[in-house]
C-alpha cells in the first residue's frame, strides 16, 4: 500500500460498464455502447491520444464499420493515406502484392491514419452520447470483487498531473481492453497460451523528401525487412529484427544502423544522420503472440489484445481488437441497457469468446506462419537474389493481378468481419 492509498480513502463512483484501456477496442466499444444508451467509462492511463502507437492502418472492414454507423464521410476528412494497392519492393525492384480495388465492401482501400486521429474521432463521435464519458490519466490498478464476482475497478487517476487520487469505480461489466500487457487480466488471473513471436520492431520517424517512393511499402534487402508507412511529411519506419537482437544491433552503432537501413532503402541514405541521431530516436516494441483461455470471468470481459496480442505482420490486431468490440457490442449493449442482472450477464459473457476465438486464432496462425517461413529467413539472409531469382510469390502476384485480390481480402476484410446492429429504436 502506498502513501496515498493509506492515507486517503478512495473515492466512490458507479457506472453500468467500465472499459479500462482507451486504445481502438475500448473507444469503438466505448462508442456503441454509449450510442446504445448504456452509462459507459472509458479509462485511459495516458493523458491524451498524442503518442506513438504500435500500427496505423484502417482497414476495409473497420471502414465498413464506420460505415454502417453513418461515419465513413466525416471520418475520411480526417488526414490519411489512401492505398489501393499494396507494394514490396525486393532489392531494389517494386513488385504489386494487394489489390483492394475489388473488394465486396463500401471501401474499396485501405486507410493509413495515425493512430490518435482515429481514436480523437471515435472519442468525439462517442461525447456525442449523454452517457459517455472519457478518463484521461486513469489507470486501472486492480479489481473491485464481491462475493468472487468482479464489481469494479480500482483507478489511479491524475498520477501524470502530478494530482493522484483513488476512486474505486463500481460497475456491473468491467471490460477489460488494455492492451497486451493487461493489469487486469492477470488481476483475474486469467491464464493464456503464449506463443512467443521470433521477431521485435524498431520504430523510428525518417522525414520525407522529394522524390521519395509514393506510398506505404514493405522492403526487402540485404537480409532486412523494413516497412515505410506514409504519415505525410514523414515515413513512419519499422525495421524488423530477430527478437533479443537489439542489444547486439546497438554495440554495433548507430552509424552501421544508418548503413544497414540505406542498403535496404537508399533513398534514406542521406538524410538518416539527422533523422536518426542516436539510439533515443529508436525505439524498440517487442512482439509478442498469445491468447487467454477463458476471455472472461464473472463481472469481467477480455477484447483486443487483452485477451490475444496480435503480431505486426499484415497490420490486422487494429482491425480485429474492433472487430471484438463490435461483436462485445452486439451482444451487450441490449443487455447493458436494459435491466438485465448480474447473473444474466455473467452467463452470456462466453459467447464473446465462442464467436471471437476462431477469427483470432486463424489470424494468429497466419501470422506465425509468415514470422517463422517469411521473416526469419529473411533476416537470416536466405531470401536474397544472389541467384538472379525473385521469390515465387512475387513473381505469381507480379504476374497475375487476380491473385493480388486473396491478399488484400485476407488482410481487408479478414475472417468473419462483424457488422453493427441496427441502431436502438429510440435513437
Ligand atoms: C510493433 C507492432 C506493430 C504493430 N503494427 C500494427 C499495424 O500496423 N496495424 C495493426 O492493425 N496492428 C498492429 N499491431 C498490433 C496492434 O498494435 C494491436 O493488435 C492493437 O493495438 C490492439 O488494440 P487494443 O485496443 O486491444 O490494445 P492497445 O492498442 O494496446 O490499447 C490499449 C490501451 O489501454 C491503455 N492502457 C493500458 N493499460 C492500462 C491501464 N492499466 N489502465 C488504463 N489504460 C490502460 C493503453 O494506454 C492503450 O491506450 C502492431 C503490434 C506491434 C507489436
Amino acid at each position: 500500500m502506498d502513501a496515498l492509498s493509506a492515507s486517503t480513502p478512495p473515492a466512490q463512483a458507479q457506472v453500468r460498464c467500465c472499459i479500462a484501456g482507451g486504445g481502438p477496442a475500448g473507444m469503438v466499444l466505448g462508442l456503441l455502447l454509449a450510442r446504445a444508451g448504456v452509462p459507459v467509462v472509458v479509462l485511459e492511463k495516458h493523458l491524451d491520444f498524442l503518442r506513438d502507437f504500435r500500427g496505423d492502418t484502417v482497414h476495409p472492414s473497420t471502414l465498413e464499420i464506420l460505415h454502417e454507423l453513418g461515419l465513413l464521410d466525416a471520418f475520411l476528412q480526417r488526414p490519411h493515406d489512401r492505398v489501393e494497392e499494396l507494394r514490396a519492393t525486393f532489392e531494389g525492384q517494386s513488385f504489386p502484392v494487394a489489390d483492394f480495388t475489388h473488394l465486396p465492401s463500401h471501401s474499396k482501400f485501405l486507410v493509413l491514419m495515425p493512430q490518435w486521429e482515429f481514436l480523437d474521432f471515435m472519442c468525439d463521435e462517442a461525447r456525442r452520447y449523454p452517457g459517455f464519458e472519457l478518463w484521461t490519466d486513469a489507470e486501472a490498478v486492480g479489481l473491485l470483487q464481491d462475493k468472487g464476482r468482479v464489481n469494479g475497478v480500482k483507478v489511479r487517476r491524475g498520477r501524470r498531473a502530478g494530482q493522484p487520487q483513488d476512486v474505486e469505480l463500481h460497475a456491473s461489466l468491467v471490460v477489460a481492453s488494455d492492451g497486451r500487457h493487461s493489469a487486469l487480466r492477470d488481476a483475474a488471473a486469467l491464464p493464456h497460451i503464449s506463443y512467443g513471436a521470433p521477431i521485435d520492431v524498431l520504430w523510428m520517424r525518417i522525414p520525407k523528401e522529394k522524390g521519395d517512393p509514393a506510398s506505404t511499402a514493405g522492403h526487402i534487402a540485404g537480409g532486412h525487412f523494413l516497412v515505410t508507412l506514409n504519415r505525410g511529411d514523414y515515413w513512419q519506419c519499422a525495421f524488423v529484427i530477430p527478437k533479443g537482437g537489439h542489444d547486439a544491433l546497438q554495440a554495433r552503432g548507430i552509424d552501421a544502423f544508418h548503413a544497414e537501413i540505406a542498403k535496404i532503402a537508399p533513398f534514406f541514405a542521406q538524410r538518416l544522420p539527422q533523422a536518426l541521431p542516436d539510439w533515443n530516436a529508436v525505439k524498440l516494441l517487442e512482439v509478442t503472440v498469445d491468447r487467454l483461455e477463458s476471455w472472461s470471468c464473472k463481472g469481467m470481459l477480455c477484447i483486443g489484445d487483452a485477451a490475444h496480442a496480435m503480431s505486426p505482420v499484415g497490420g490486422v490486431g487494429i482491425n480485429l481488437a474492433v472487430q471484438d468490440a463490435v461483436a462485445a457490442a452486439n451482444l451487450l449493449a441490449p443487455m447493458l441497457a436494459g435491466t438485465a442482472t448480474d447473473k444474466q450477464i455473467d452467463d452470456t459473457l462466453p459467447q464473446l469468446q465462442r464467436r471471437r476465438e476462431w477469427p483470432v486464432r486463424v489470424t494468429q496462425a497466419a501470422q506465425r506462419m509468415v514470422q517463422d517461413r517469411v521473416l526469419m529467413p529473411v533476416l537470416g539472409g536466405k531470401v536474397t537474389n544472389a541467384a538472379g531469382h525473385v521469390p515465387w510469390p512475387l513473381r505469381m502476384l507480379s504476374r497475375w493481378p487476380m491473385l493480388r485480390r486473396l491478399p488484400a481480402r485476407a488482410v481487408g476484410l479478414g475472417v468473419r468481419p462483424e457488422h453493427v446492429a441496427p441502431p436502438p429504436a429510440s435513437l
